[in-house]
């Protein structure tokens, strides 16, 4: 049943606002769990979803030191992707786009899944070439995907410069028409009523501090609401992991943290209906619903916990917006804000059992985790359920570092603020 349905948003404008449902209960924390999620962003709640929906586990509880959505998943700047080149890669996001798909439906709740495509610009011969061999790639595993002309390219994205005395010429482009954006509030919001519809415990404010352990294995946390016991401790904290993982004794993770920023500009009539990124640097840009202008570019560069970042990557990214879409000069900006980024050595995430006995690690997300929440979430509640890799996130686990099998897609090696 609908319910956010029109009728009732009607009935609600009417009555005060005073018949909606409350979405998730706010549950005192019991004593013991089957398992304990530390971190209520995407990818812990879709954890806590799968678990009870794919594998009867119910008896589970989020722990979230703010409130929910406070972290990366409601900072993102939503684009939701599978153009992958390496085959470690590619049937994770492929599942995750089609567990998209169905998202709104599976959740009963719209998470407005807009599948307007996204298009990587090339601006050398080299990168048509390179692109090219990454859309093939994509088809071979069937995931859509298709060049573009610079003809294609006008008619598809009419505000681009693309004259021949553009700052960065564009030769072509390669689009993946499936992919696109989703309100990710609604994502958190949406897991987070299903998984508590299911018997999941949120608990907001309830922040983690330590680890109640057995010898070597992780029995239970210590949290800012009192020990909470359980079998099982999943880690799900995105760019606070080295410190979660350092309060477990571990000081030596390949993570690094680092803050993104992202920006809005004040709300434009239909300007651009797809996502476009740029190849000549880092800028990825799409139009919001209500109409801003939704932008982001690199890392800061340097290690950070705090949610804002500095000038020299706000002139970087405004710059070469205008680079690409001279009309964009004259908007104005209307707001900034960022997040704490997991950033693996390999830019590929890591999903696996352990490190330590009795816990699970997800994390390493970089750039992209938000795309990957759905498939996140139901690979990492197979490795908690049967404490194994799923076959899909069966590459991501940490001991690929050990091994020398890194998923370096972008060929960038350790340079995280590159992946
Ligand atoms: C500006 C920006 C733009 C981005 N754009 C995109 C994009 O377009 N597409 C894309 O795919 N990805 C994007 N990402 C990346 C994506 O948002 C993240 O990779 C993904 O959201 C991370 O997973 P999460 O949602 O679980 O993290 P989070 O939402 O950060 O969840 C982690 C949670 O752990 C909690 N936590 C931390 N420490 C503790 C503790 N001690 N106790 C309890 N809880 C704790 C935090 O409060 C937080 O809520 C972007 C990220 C940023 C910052």
């Amino acid at each position: 049943m609908a319910e956010y349905s029109a009728f009732q948003v009607f009935k609600n404008g009417l009555t005060g606002n005073t018949g909606w449902k409350q979405a998730w209960r706010k549950p005192e924390p019991k004593q013991q769990y089957d398992v304990v999620i530390i971190g209520g962003g995407g990818h812990g709640l879709a954890t806590a979803y799968y678990l009870a929906v794919n594998h009867g586990i119910t008896n589970v509880a989020i722990c979230e030191k703010g409130w929910l959505g406070s972290g990366n998943i409601g900072r993102n700047t939503t684009i939701v992707r599978s153009n992958y080149l390496l085959n470690g890669n590619t049937p994770f996001y492929e599942h995750s786009m089609k567990l998209w798909e169905n998202l709104s439906h599976e959740l009963n709740y719209n998470v407005m899944f807009s599948q307007r495509g996204i298009i990587n610009l090339c601006h050398t011969p080299a990168q048509l070439d390179d692109t090219a061999r990454r859309g093939n790639s994509m088809r071979l595993m069937g995931v859509d995907a298709r060049m573009l002309t610079p003809r294609d390219l006008a008619r598809r994205v009419p505000g681009l410069d693309l004259s021949a005395s553009a700052r960065f010429p564009v030769l072509g482009g390669l689009v993946q028409p499936r992919a696109g954006t989703a309100r990710h509030d609604a994502v958190a919001w949406g897991y987070a009523r299903a998984a508590d519809r299911r018997g999941v415990d949120i608990l907001e404010n309830c922040e983690v501090t330590g680890f109640l352990r057995d010898g070597d294995k992780v029995t239970g946390v210590a949290t800012s609401r009192g020990e909470i016991r359980a079998r099982k401790i999943a880690v799900c904290v995105a760019g606070s992991t080295s410190h979660m993982m350092k309060l477990a004794g571990i000081e030596k993770l390949p993570i690094e943290s680092h803050v993104l920023q992202a920006f809005v500009s004040e709300a434009l009539k239909p300007f651009l209906d797809t996502v476009v990124t740029f190849g000549g640097g880092h800028l990825y840009i799409s139009q919001s619903d209500k109409g801003g202008l939704v932008f982001g570019g690199d890392i800061d560069g340097y290690n950070s916990y705090a949610q804002h970042g500095n000038l020299p990557v706000v002139e970087e990214v405004m710059s070469e917006t205008v680079a690409l879409f001279p009309a964009a000069a004259k908007v104005r900006l209307l707001r900034s804000w960022g997040g704490i980024m997991d950033m693996s050595m390999d830019g590929t995430p890591i999903i696996t059992t352990g490190p330590l006995t009795g816990m699970y690690l997800n994390c390493g997300w970089c750039y992209g985790g938000f795309k990957a929440t759905p498939a996140s979430g139901w690979c990492f509640a197979h490795t908690i359920a049967r404490d194994e890799p799923h076959e899909l996130s069966a590459a991501f686990t940490l001991d690929r570092f050990h091994r020398g099998y890194v998923i370096d897609e972008k060929g960038q090696g350790a340079t995280p603020w590159k992946h």
